[in-house]
């Protein structure tokens, strides 16, 4: 897809921007969303109100960093960048500062074995990636350390960050893993949450292959 004929992404991306502010995940103007296009990638501009986008507002960037434009990408655009490159059957990537994950991400938590549905995020907990400073390629590193064999991290001291095919994908993977923060972080105000173990975690990433409605449906 060219530069010329991405409208629909673009409007796409504002779409899901929106979602995020209403769904609460997102906090001001801090996160940023991408979506992979032929040329590179679709990225939000640095520093701007989601509710004031328009698709000329949203940066096409290339592999290489070079961009096309009226506005400046996000800070992250490394960060976006190296997962888009290492992470092939990535098509979207969703950063956010939301509630309960950045809480969690601030006592430098991951989110462990607490709930079955911590396997949506790919494996057995969604880990914590280690701190560096915003918008820097040692962030990069880290989330993609994090990232290892999983769709979705918390980022110490900063926020999370969920991985999709595409941008539903994306944004229903935050909301998934954004709730399951506020569960742990709920259950740990009384106690001490029983975790469940690599067997059982196991099963239950085995049943999510084929759980729902697979496509194409299986005739009734
Ligand atoms: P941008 O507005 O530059 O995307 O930065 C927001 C953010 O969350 C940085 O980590
Ligand atoms: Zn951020």
């Amino acid at each position: 897809m060219s530069g010329r004929d991405d409208r629909a992404s673009r409007e796409a991306m504002i779409a899901t921007c929106r979602k995020m502010n209403a769904s609460g995940l997102n906090q001001g103007t801090s996160g940023n969303l991408s979506l992979r296009v032929e040329e590179g990638f679709l990225l939000t501009p640095t520093g701007m109100d989601y509710d004031a986008l328009t698709p000329e507002d949203i940066v096409l960037m290339r592999m290489d960093g070079s961009h096309e434009g009226r506005r400046r990408p996000s800070s992250e655009w490394q960060l976006h960048r190296d997962i888009l490159v290492a992470r092939p059957e990535v098509g979207a990537v969703l950063h956010a500062h939301s509630m309960f994950c950045t809480t969690l991400a601030c006592l430098r938590r991951g989110i462990p074995a607490f709930h079955y549905m911590v396997c949506a995020a790919g494996g057995v907990d969604v880990r914590c990636a280690a701190y560096a400073t915003f918008g820097t390629d040692a962030l990069a590193r880290h989330v993609l350390e994090a990232l290892e064999g999983r769709k979705a991290c918390l980022m110490a001291n900063h926020g999370m960050l969920a991985l999709g095919s595409n941008l539903a994908g994306a944004f229903k993977l935050a909301v998934e893993v954004e709730t399951l923060a506020a569960m742990y972080w709920r259950a740990l105000q009384v106690g001490e949450p029983v975790l469940l173990d690599d067997a059982e975690m196991a099963r239950v990433l085995e049943k999510f292959k084929t759980y729902g409605q697979q496509s194409p449906p299986v005739a009734s």
